[in-house]
C-alpha cells in the first residue's frame, strides 16, 4: 500500500482482479475512494487470529486497525478477504467456525490459509507438520460445507490437488521489490529482473527452466515448502 502508483495502475486494468495483501494499517479515505472506484482491486487483510494472537505477531493495536478497515469496507459494500498464516500455535483458533463466522459477519468473502513456511532453521517448530495439515484439511472440509458465504483457499495445502508446487512459473512466480523474478516469496532466489526483460522472458529464465525440468517442484516434502527443504539444490542452480 506504500506504492499507490502501482495500485492505481492496476486499477486501470479492470479485466484483471488484483488481490492486494496488506496489514490494513494504511487504508485511509483516499484508498477507500480508489477501492470503491476500481472494483477489480480486492484488499486481503493479514490477520493472525483474535486480538492477542494478531497483536502478538504484528504489534499492539494492529488488530483493532484491521477490524476497523474491514468495517469500513463493509459499510461501502466493498469486496475483501483475509489472509491468515497458519502455525502450530494458532491453527485451532483460526480454523474454528467461531473465528471464521466473525470474519463472515464483518463482510469477509474469501479466506486464504497460508501455512507458515520457515526460512530459518530456528523457526521450523512453528511450521505445520503432517498432523496439523491433516487437521487443516478436515477443518476446511467442514468450513466449506457450513460456511458457504466464504471461499476458503489453502496454500500450499491445495498444492496437493494441483500436483505439486506451483512456483517458478508452473502456476505463478514472484517479483520482488527490486524487480527480481523469484520462484516464490518463500524461495527468494533470482537470475532475471523484469526491469531488463519482459515477463515472458522472465518465465524462461535459466533458474525457472531448471526447476521445472528437474522436477524439484513435484517432489515429496515433509511439510512447509518443497523449495525451502531443497534450498541447497535451488542455490546450486544459480551457480
Ligand atoms: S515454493 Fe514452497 S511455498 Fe512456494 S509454492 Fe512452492 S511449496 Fe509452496
Amino acid at each position: 500500500m506504500i506504492r499507490q502508483d502501482v495500485i492505481e495502475a492496476a486499477g486501470k486494468i479492470p479485466e484483471i482482479i488484483f488481490p492486494i495483501f496488506t496489514n490494513g494499517t494504511m487504508i485511509d479515505e483516499t484508498y477507500e475512494k480508489l477501492l470503491d472506484k476500481c472494483r477489480n482491486l480486492i484488499p486481503v487483510f493479514s490477520i493472525e487470529g483474535h486480538k492477542s494472537t494478531t497483536d502478538d505477531r504484528r504489534g499492539v493495536g494492529v488488530y483493532e486497525k484491521v477490524i476497523s478497515s474491514m468495517k469500513q469496507m463493509q459499510s461501502k459494500n466493498l469486496l475483501f478477504g483475509a489472509s491468515i498464516t497458519v502455525t502450530k500455535e494458532n491453527i485451532i483458533e483460526v480454523t474454528s467456525s467461531e473465528f471464521t463466522s466473525q470474519l463472515a459477519a464483518l463482510g469477509c468473502k474469501v479466506v486464504f490459509y497460508v501455512e507458515y513456511v520457515p526460512v530459518t532453521v530456528e523457526s521450523t517448530s512453528l511450521a505445520p507438520q503432517e498432523k496439523e495439515r491433516e487437521y487443516l484439511a478436515r477443518q476446511l472440509e467442514q468450513l466449506r460445507i457450513h460456511q458457504e458465504n466464504i471461499v476458503f483457499i489453502s496454500f500450499p495445502g491445495d498444492e496437493k490437488s494441483s500436483g505439486g508446487c506451483l512456483a517458478a512459473g508452473r502456476g505463478f512466480f514472484h517479483i520482488n521489490s527490486h524487480g527480481g523474478a523469484e520462484p516464490c516469496p518463500f524461495s527468494p532466489y533470482s537470475d532475471s529482473n523484469v526491469r531488463d526483460t519482459s515477463l515472458k522472458e522472465a518465465l524462461q529464465s535459466t533458474l525457472f527452466k531448471k526447476l521445472q525440468s528437474e522436477e524439484v517442484l513435484m517432489e515429496e516434502h515433509a511439510g512447509g515448502c518443497v523449495l525451502f527443504e531443497r534450498r541447497e539444490i535451488v542455490e546450486a542452480m544459480l551457480l
